[in-house]
């Protein structure tokens, strides 16, 4: 039998173990950097496949990773786990059954790979970026590619992710009584609400296909005082972090200007948040190949594919990396982060589809240790495509 008849035969075999996993997983939700109970699960697992896992890695309490093969290049499988507060909502537990799923068909031919396999387990996507902490903490020095799959409303073979810069800003006014002496206060909270009003207007000369979205996290203090004090946050998103940082200060001149025009005093602080995501198109071609032998296409994700940002994009600017994305649902029935993607991502449909998405990465990862030419070529194009 091929070798990679004997990856999908074994991911089959270990069918019901997995979605037992995810679906504890799905049942037991934990934010981010708090995955206890979900990465004890998989480690359990992996240790349950002979695996030796090493666990904390990096100073992340629930981070992991185990390895195996032989020397040569070496391909990282990552598994996410964390969630969100309305639960599963990103279906973050099929991340990890897919994961799991792919390293117990690679484990069946261990013997036959021509390098290593990692599995990885990374925490606090959701706002922790995890993966970038694993990255600059040398947990990824010795990978050569990194992938992972991730479910949303369609199935495609890249993922758009875009950039993101935060931007914190507090304004300072002066408090008074807003009936007895209003014209003794300066009003943090009007500051708000016109950087709002301006980051509105800002909206129309920002490139195609880029986001920016805030919330008040802070109004005032009582109806009958004029607010002295106020916050709010913006994030932007853009195709590149150079866009997303320019756009930021386009947000901290719209609070600067506000503060002029309310007679408050803005305090700003920006922050880059997560790269776009560099989608590894010779790697990702290889797993649409295999994802299409298995049934269902997944092509190229068109550019402007609706999509939020992930830490992969960091990985991404420094490795070989693909994050490919598979249905679990139609559209409108519901997406990443929506209520309604909870129920998805515990669903028959869900781990029908993790269970071929794990193959499909299997395969994807086997072909890259087993083929050097093709190895080879992902570099090349990364190496190419590198910070743009
Ligand atoms: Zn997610």
């Amino acid at each position: 039998m091929d070798t990679r008849q004997r990856i999908c035969r074994a991911i089959d075999d270990y069918r019901s173990r997995a979605i037992t996993v995810s679906h504890a997983i799905h049942e037991h939700p934990e934010n981010r950097f708090e995955e206890v109970f979900a990465a004890e699960q998989l480690c359990a697992a992996a240790e349950a496949l002979g695996l030796k896992v090493d666990r904390p890695i990096a100073d992340l309490k629930t981070a992991f990773r185990a390895e195996f093969g032989s020397s040569g290049p070496t391909v990282a499988i990552f598994a996410e786990y964390d969630a969100l507060p309305n639960g599963h909502s990103c279906g973050h537990n099929l991340i990890s059954g897919a994961a799991l799923s792919a390293v117990a068909g690679l484990h069946a031919v261990a013997s036959d790979l021509k390098g290593r396999i990692v599995f990885m387990g990374t925490p606090a996507e959701e706002g922790g970026g995890g993966k970038i902490l694993l990255l600059n903490r040398g947990a990824l020095k010795d990978v050569d590619a990194a992938m992972m799959a991730h479910p949303m409303d369609g199935d495609w073979a890249t993922m758009p992710a875009l950039a993101t810069c935060h931007i914190q800003i507090r304004f300072r006014g002066k408090a008074a009584h807003a009936a007895i002496a209003p014209w003794a206060g300066s009003s943090a909270l009007a500051a708000v609400l016109q950087t709002f009003h301006s980051v509105d207007m800002a909206r129309l000369h920002f490139r195609d296909g880029h986001r920016i979205h805030g919330i008040i996290t802070n109004g005032g203090q009582a109806t009958n005082i004029i607010p002295e004090l106020t916050e709010c946050r913006f994030v932007t998103r853009a195709y590149t972090a150079s866009y997303a940082a320019e756009m930021a200060k386009r947000v901290v001149l719209c609070a600067e200007a506000a503060a002029m025009a309310t007679g408050t005093r803005a305090e700003t602080s920006t922050i880059a948040g997560y790269k776009n995501m560099i989608n590894n198109m010779t790697a990702a071609h290889r797993y649409a190949a295999h994802s299409e032998t298995l049934g269902v296409p997944a092509p190229d994700a068109p550019r402007d594919l609706p999509t939020g940002s992930t830490d992969m994009g960091d990985i991404s600017h420094a490795i070989v990396a693909i994050h490919p994305v598979f249905a679990i649902s139609s559209p409108g029935e519901g997406t990443c982060h929506e209520d309604a993607f909870v129920k998805h991502a515990d669903s028959e449909r869900g781990y029908n589809a993790m269970i071929r998405v794990a193959k499909a990465l299997a395969m994807t990862a086997y072909d890259l240790l087993a083929e050097p030419e093709l190895l080879s070529q992902a570099k090349a194009e990364f190496a190419a495509n590198r910070d743009s």
